[in-house]
Parts: C-alpha cells; structure tokens; sequence
C-alpha cells in the first residue's frame, strides 16, 4: 500500500537496454502509477503492461522501437497485468508469467503461454532474466533477476517508499517474509519495483521490511495475550495506531496475515473470528 508519491517522469530510459514506462493510473494502492517495463532494443521484452488502458498500451508499442516478443507479469492484480493479454494480441508476443489462481482482486484474463517457474531464464536481445518466485504479497508472484547488471524487478513484492498489502488467504505472512529472505540472499544491486523509483540501497530496504512486519507480528502478539477473545476488526486499533483510518480495510487484511501467520507458528488459537494468544 501506498500514499501519492513524488512526481515521476513517463518514460526513463534507465540503463541502455532497459526502459520504464509509467501507467496513468495514480491512486492511494498504486502511487504515481504502475511502473512497465521494457528490456532489449533490437527484440523487446515488456514486464507489466498495467490495467487496460489504451494510451498506456500505445506508449507500449511506440516506445519499444523493435519488435515486442513477450509480455511478463510478476502477478496478476488488476493494476500489473490485465493489458498483457491486449498486447500480445497487438503484437503476436508471447505470455509468460504464473496463472491467475481463484479470488478476488485476481485477473483471470491472464493464462500464461508458458508458467515460470522458479529458475526458469528468457534470453532478450543478449539480456538474460531469470524467474525467482517470490509468492506472499500473492501466491503467483515472480520477481525477474536480470542476472548481468543484478538487479531484481519486484513488481508488488517490493516497492518503493511503503510497504504492500498481504491479503489472505492467497496472501501469505509467513511466504512474504521468506521471499524478502531469499531476495536478501540474491544480495542485488538495485531493485526495480512495480510502483516508486528504482531502489539503489536494496539490502537496507529489504532489512527495513523485514523488521517492520516482525514488529507488528510483536504487537499483535501483545495484544492477542492482553486481550484474549477480540476479532481482528476489535484488534486493530490496538496494533495499527499509526495507520489512517481510511486504510483500515486494507490494514485489517494485513493484520489477519500476521494473525494467521502466528496460527501457524503456534503462537494464537482461533475460535470462529475471535483470537487469543496461545500455543507454545
Ligand atoms: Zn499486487
């Protein structure tokens, strides 16, 4: 989840070879918008075309200069990957990311031409990018390694300036953080999020993340032990003083992540919607 961001160009060329578009579609989820990008210049790769939205697909197609190949998407929220499908018909280019699994919030419009898995490499125009399946923020995310420069595109996993939301059950407290874990263990230069500028300073980030949600896990364990019986809507005040209230619904999906993440630890019980602190 984000606030408005700071003012960010429509189109950077960052390095020679890789490109960023950004998606005209600002809001309180999405910042100043939904950051595409593109790899190669004689043959193109595009990594989250963002919401259908017909200037933003143009740019797409204008910008790339080559012929567009594959379309990725690190996940199939609707504001990454619903335009994927529109421009691989635009340009004959093929899909390639993990399915669309059941809920909501899912864009089931996006069925792969080949499912990444984890380690699974794309040579672009001399560029070679490999899948690491990060699932947590959601349980298809892929981050795409771009193994010469070393920098990770993390779509929703990682973004900058804010922390995302983990909206159970196909959100995952307990996969977020060993996904952060094992993005620190690639020990990247640079992270390329799916929302925000470019993240020069990676291992201080992801470090921060790590803390921030092992704090609140801290918090709401005191509260559960405190006040034994609440549902998470009653705990939430107790835990997310510092959230605005207009973030509530948001907030409240993250702190029933961390509740269920201290259920599989063995540290709350649930009986029905109420919560107490429990177990070993
Ligand atoms: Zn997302």
């Amino acid at each position: 989840m984000t606030s408005f961001g700071p003012a960010m160009p429509t189109f950077t060329e960052l390095v020679p070879g890789i490109r960023r578009l950004l998606a005209p579609n600002p809001s309180m989820m999405t910042g100043p918008g939904t950051n595409t990008y593109l790899f190669g210049t004689d043959e193109v790769a595009v990594l989250d075309p963002g919401p259908v939205i017909d200037s933003h697909l143009d740019a797409i197609i204008k910008s790339s200069g080559a012929p567009i190949r594959w379309v990725l998407v690190t996940h199939t929220h609707p504001d990454h990957s619903p335009a994927a499908v529109r421009l691989a018909r635009r340009t004959g280019a093929e899909l390639l990311g993990r399915p669309a699994p059941d809920g909501p919030h899912q864009d089931a419009t996006f069925v792969p031409d080949r499912v990444l898995a984890d380690g699974d490499r794309l040579m672009v125009d001399g560029i070679e990018l490999e899948a690491i399946q990060t699932p947590g923020h959601a349980s298809n995310h892929v981050c795409y390694l771009h193994l010469a420069r070393n920098w990770i595109f993390t779509g929703d996993h990682v973004i900058d300036g804010s922390t995302v939301v983990i909206d159970p059950p196909d959100g995952s407290m307990s996969d977020y953080l060993e996904s952060l874990a094992r993005l620190k263990e690639l020990a990247p230069i640079a992270l390329a999020p799916g929302h925000g500028e470019l993240i020069n300073d990676p291992g201080r980030i992801i470090d921060w993340i790590i803390d921030h949600r092992l704090q609140r896990e801290a918090k709401v364990a005191v509260a559960l032990n405190a006040n034994p019986g609440l549902t998470a809507m009653e705990l939430l005040p107790l835990v997310y003083r510092d959230v605005d209230k207009k973030l509530y619904g948001w907030a409240e999906r993250s702190l029933l992540a961390h509740l269920i993440k201290l259920e599989e630890d063995g540290r709350a019980v649930r009986h029905r919607d109420a919560w107490q602190g429990g177990g070993s």
